[in-house]
């Protein structure tokens, strides 16, 4: 492993104050500690910021509910408040890594962890997030698990979380404390599709931390919950997933939050699903009339063409769940 030197961070401040210098912020260790090992990831100096007070679940004065950032994946899938509110985000959370990584892993890091594309994790091979203008060995490569929507000529590699599926349904905002003061960023433009430029994954700045997820408002009642279809059934990343929450009043859907994983660059937003759903009555044919829309503008790889229909049938099979039609 390349040397590196440890920080503690005792308060907020100084962390941000080591982050402008140049520090890698590190919580669980789960994805950087990997990298490290592998030799992707070399920082010079890497900043602990688990002792930070970033750990409160609360309900917001809107009627929303703000995750810690380094609240746990555990203790968050497990939280009565996220349990209540949000389903869609705990089983998201349940359905992710194993229980050891879940005990470890924060909110914060999940939604910043690195792609497992192997080639990216293969310091052999070209690869332009790892290595800008090295090339892109996944697009002649074996692609299986690649995205089929939002890939560039410079990368085709997935995002990894399932709990951001969940997070780009429900149009979560990322808080961010840094040099310059607080932001407030919708998670849709947080999380940066490769483009020209794919070693830039996220809107970040040196010094800036994230102190927490925030999740608006939404109609109740709400159903939600996350469908993950992978090879095996625990500690696997999905080939294809659906993060679905409704809102139905009257017989009728006023607000659907519909988004896949397994397939983008990022989590998926899917509009045109939404789109067609509201306003209209829960059916069977029209579960199947607005999934058949996720896959537009899917461009698939030579071994991912399987995808494109896996995600239509994932999402009409959730939206049957959580529509209390299945
Ligand atoms: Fe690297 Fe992206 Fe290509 Fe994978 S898909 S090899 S991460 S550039």
């Amino acid at each position: 492993m390349h040397p590196f030197t440890y920080t503690r961070a005792s308060d907020v401040p100084e962390a941000i104050a080591a982050g402008r210098r140049g520090g890698r912020y590190i919580a669980g260790g789960t994805t950087l500690v990997d990298l490290m090992r592998e030799g992707v990831e070399r920082p010079e100096t890497v900043v602990d910021i688990s002792g930070l007070p970033l750990r409160d679940v609360v309900a917001t004065e809107r009627g929303g509910l703000r995750i810690g950032a380094l609240v746990t994946m555990a203790e968050a899938a497990a939280h009565p408040k996220v349990r209540a509110l949000f389903p869609v985000v705990s089983e998201a959370l349940e359905l992710s890594a194993s229980a050891q990584l879940r005990n470890m892993a924060s909110i914060g890091g999940n939604i910043m962890q690195r792609t497992r594309c192997p080639y990216f994790r293969d310091p052999t091979a070209a690869c332009n997030k790892r290595d800008p203008g090295a090339g892109c060995a996944a697009r002649g490569g074996f692609n299986r698990g690649h995205a089929i929507l939002g890939a560039s000529d410079s990368c085709v590699a997935t995002h990894c979380s399932d709990v951001a599926v969940a997070f780009a349904a429900l149009e979560a905002t990322v808080r961010l404390l840094g040099p310059d003061g607080r932001r407030q960023v919708p998670i849709a433009e947080f999380l940066l599709r490769p483009k020209t430029s794919p070693d830039r994954e996220h809107d970040i700045g040196d010094g800036e931390l994230i102190t927490a997820i925030e999740l608006p408002a939404l109609p109740r009642p709400l159903q939600s919950g996350y469908l993950k279809v992978r090879d095996r059934q625990s500690y696997e990343f999905a080939l294809t997933s659906a993060a679905v929450a409704l809102h139905v009043h009257g017989g009728v859907i006023r607000t659907a939050k519909v988004a896949a994983g397994g397939v983008g660059t990022v989590p998926w937003k899917l509009p045109a699903v939404e789109e067609h759903l509201v306003g209209e009555r829960p059916s069977q044919s029209l579960w199947a009339t607005a999934a058949a829309k996720s896959a537009d503008g899917a461009s698939p790889l030579q071994h991912n063409r399987f995808k494109v229909e896996l995600l239509k049938r994932t999402v009409e099979r959730q939206l049957r769940i959580v529509g209390g039609t299945e």
